[in-house]
């Protein structure tokens, strides 16, 4: 008899996946949480019409492929979430990119109930997912995985066990490390190439064939850039998200990634502008704009001598919370205390000093009275150009 599966989160991924599925004959029951794209995989053959809840009583293998972390852990351990409402002997499948430690919180919870976890981000794009033919690299029970492996070569081509829980998703995050970098590499290449006097088009075609020949710059430009259509594809927002899981993940180890953090900054930056819902590829436009506010950039350290510290110690958290907002909003270089107690510095950078000071003057140190300041202008001679 065939399983009877479940498919959780019909998005851009999800879809084609849960219909590649159903083409290769299985008994598949969709979610999702606006119903258009449960209609729409009805139309592909698709079941619908049961909750989470239901259908974790019912099927052999449960799937989800889910936007955020938040999502992942709602509907996983939510009261009327998958486990607490399953039966046991279900076998998870989770294809959403999560952190290492998400997935061994939830393969705990899984086990606990007497379920089967399986952390298996894919790559490969919507293109991938379509054709069937993704990467799949999976974390948990290798003899969970060999029980699944034909519903995996139906989503895959190249499926991998990788070790333990969370090890899928390990791997997962140092392949964005490299897409997130080649999506800033790609974006720069193409918007320098122009203001140069090189057609993206011959760009394209001569690097393609040359060292710098990349997957994501082919993705990117053949895909999106040269179509002029940005819509997703993968969200840039997916990609700021999977940024700052590998952030965490790489300072949890001890691991500095200078240009991976670099990378994650400009797609912090780019979202904050507006660009987030649009494909990864959009990048390009946001480095274009960047490169098109033709008034110069300028450094400018702010010197925060103590005041009262009182009054900074407790307004420390949100002074932090300022600068990262800052740091998001593209206008922070550096920033750090000192370490004999008598003040910070941040360097900003902006247009002019008025700038600054208009910023400077909401930061929570200022506005509490538990620092003054010094704006100076600063001639940076090393260090990151931008
Ligand atoms: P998406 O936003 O297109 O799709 C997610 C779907 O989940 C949406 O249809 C949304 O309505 C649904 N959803 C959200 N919360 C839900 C809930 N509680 N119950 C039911 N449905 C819910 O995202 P996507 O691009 O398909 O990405 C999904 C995951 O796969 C992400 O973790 C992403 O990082 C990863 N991924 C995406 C790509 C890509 O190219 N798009 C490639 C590899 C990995």
């Amino acid at each position: 008899m065939t399983m009877k599966l479940a498919f959780i989160g019909l998005g851009n991924m999800g879809l084609p996946m849960a219909r590649n599925l159903v083409k290769a004959n299985y008994e598949v029951y969709g979610v999702n949480r606006s119903k258009a794209k449960e209609d729409a995989f009805v139309n592909a053959g698709g079941k619908a019409g049961r909750s989470a809840a239901e259908l974790a009583q019912d099927v052999d293998v449960l799937m989800t492929c889910l936007p955020m972390p938040a999502d992942v852990e709602k509907v996983f351990l939510g009261d009327d979430g998958v486990i607490p409402n399953g039966r046991k002997g279900l076998i998870l499948i989770d294809f959403s990119t999560v952190s290492p430690d998400l997935n061994r919180k939830i393969a705990a919870s899984a086990e606990e109930a007497g379920m089967f976890f399986l952390d298996a981000p894919v790559s490969g794009g919507t293109v991938g997912a379509e054709q069937g033919t993704l990467s799949v690299m999976v974390g948990g029970e290798k003899a969970v995985f060999d029980q699944v492996l034909p519903i995996l070569e139906v989503v895959g081509k190249n499926i991998y066990h990788v070790g333990a829980t969370g090890s899928g998703n390990v791997v997962k995050l140092i392949n964005q490390l490299m897409v997130g970098i080649h999506t800033q590499a790609a974006s720069e290449a193409m918007v320098l190439g122009e203001a140069m006097g090189v057609s993206k088009e011959t760009l394209h075609q001569i690097l393609s064939a040359s060292f710098a020949q990349s997957r994501i710059y082919d993705r990117h430009y053949t895909q999106f850039v040269q179509k002029n259509a940005f819509e997703p594809g993968f969200a840039l927002n997916l990609l700021h998200k999977d940024m700052t899981l590998l952030e965490s993940m790489a300072q949890e180890s001890g691991t500095p990634i200078p240009l991976g953090s670099y990378a994650g900054t400009m797609l912090a930056s780019a979202k904050a502008g507006g660009f987030g819902d649009k494909d990864m590829s959009s990048m390009y436009l946001y480095n274009k704009e960047r490169a098109s506010v033709k008034t110069e950039r300028k450094y400018f350290a702010v010197f925060l001598p103590m005041k009262d510290a009182e009054k900074s110690q407790i307004y420390r958290p949100q002074h932090l919370a300022f600068l990262e907002e800052q740091r998001n909003a593209g206008r922070l270089f550096a920033n750090g205390r000192f370490a004999d107690g008598g003040g910070g510095l941040v360097v900003y950078i902006a247009q002019n000093e008025e700038e600054v000071k208009s910023w400077v003057e909401q930061d929570p140190y200022i506005v509490q009275g538990a620092r003054s300041y010094e704006i100076h202008e600063w001639d940076l001679v090393k260090g990151h150009l931008f």
